[in-house]
């Protein structure tokens, strides 16, 4: 055999059927660390780990056998101080002048095999950095939730607080405040579509005595009660309000001196007969109803006019600005 192919850039030998090797050349026993007489006329499988006999025996001789070569096969050989070598095989057979010979050409491996490590670890390294993603994105996906919580929570709140700041505490009814706001958008409305509309303003009489003789806590239940008796008798359109004190209003939409007049005296009736639990009361009224001359001062100051005078009359009766001496 020449020099050339002793000392080609990959092993290279000889094997016959039976796996014995016939010819080794120098890069192939410089790549094990072996003596050609460490190799020659032994038994290829001698350099091989158990594994790789039987990887061997049932993919490389059937091989050969069927094909008369095999390509590209991965091996572990073994070197003479027993560290493994990866190598790609190539085999191809051919009948020599006596018997049949299998020419086998061996490439080192290393660099594949750390290029192959080095992909294995970028891949690793890839399915980390996706674990963290999708763990990121989890406790962001849990932080919008929570937020989106909170800001409903918020709006909750906002919207209990919203009703609170136009609530009576003692009563539930709206509060003067809420009124007020009510009252005017009435008087934009009235200078719009002419629409009539009137106010009562309700005083409960003599409710200093109520607290003097059964005690606040009673005055209480009754200014409670009172409430209950005013929106179990009013309409929806109503605004119906706790104007301060003992003293209470009603916005009636649409009803012109006549209707609130008569509005006024039903519920003025309904207080007297009503089933009292906590004590018994009555009620002066005071009703206005809006001119166009009027303001949401003027209408609030001629219904207190008038609840004055049912009170200097006598309590218990409802009395008309417009029926005041002097009115308009
Ligand atoms: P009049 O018939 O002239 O209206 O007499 P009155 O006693 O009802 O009127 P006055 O203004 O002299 O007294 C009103 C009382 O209402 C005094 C006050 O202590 C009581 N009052 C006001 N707000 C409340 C409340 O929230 N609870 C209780 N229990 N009493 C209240
Ligand atoms: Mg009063
Ligand atoms: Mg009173």
């Amino acid at each position: 055999m020449d020099e050339r192919l002793d000392r080609a850039p990959c092993g290279y030998m000889t094997i016959n059927s039976q796996g014995i090797i016939s010819y080794v050349n120098q890069t192939f026993l410089d790549m094990g660390g072996y003596s050609r007489d460490d190799l020659m006329n032994h038994h290829i499988e001698s350099i091989m780990s158990m594994a790789n006999k039987f990887l061997f025996h049932t993919y490389f001789y059937p091989f050969i056998q069927l094909y008369g070569h095999v390509d590209e096969m991965y091996l572990t050989l073994k070197s003479s101080k027993g560290e493994s070598i990866p190598v790609l095989l190539n085999g191809k057979s051919y009948e020599g002048n006596e018997a049949e010979k299998i020419e086998c050409v061996f490439v080192k491996m290393t660099r594949r095999i750390d290029y192959e490590k080095e992909i294995r670890n970028a891949k690793r390294e890839i399915e980390e950095a996706y674990r963290i993603k999708d763990e990121a994105l989890e406790k962001l996906e849990a932080l919008h939730r929570d937020v989106e919580r909170k800001q409903e929570e918020l709006m909750r709140l906002n919207a209990k607080l919203e009703s609170l700041a136009v609530t009576d505490t003692l009563t539930g009814l709206k509060n003067r405040r809420y009124f007020i706001e009510k009252l005017d958008s009435h008087i934009d409305h009235f200078f719009l579509s002419k629409t009539p509309f009137s106010l009562l303003i309700m005083d409960i009489d003599h409710f200093k005595k109520v607290n003097d003789t059964y005690g606040h806590l009673t005055g209480d239940q009754v200014l409670r009660e009172f409430a209950r008796i005013l929106e179990a008798n009013s309409k929806e359109s109503d605004t119906v309000a706790r104007y301060g004190g003992e003293e209470f209003i009603i916005l009636l939409p649409e009803m012109n001196e006549m209707q609130s007049k008569q509005a006024a005296e039903r519920l003025r009736k309904i207080v007297e007969e009503a089933p009292w639990s906590s004590c018994p009361v009555t009620i002066s009224v005071g009703a206005a109803t809006f001119t166009e001359h009027d303001t949401n001062i003027s209408i609030l100051a001629k219904a207190d006019e008038a609840l004055y005078t049912s009170k200097s009359n006598g309590r218990n009766r409802v009395t008309h600005s417009a029926d005041l001496d002097g009115s308009s």
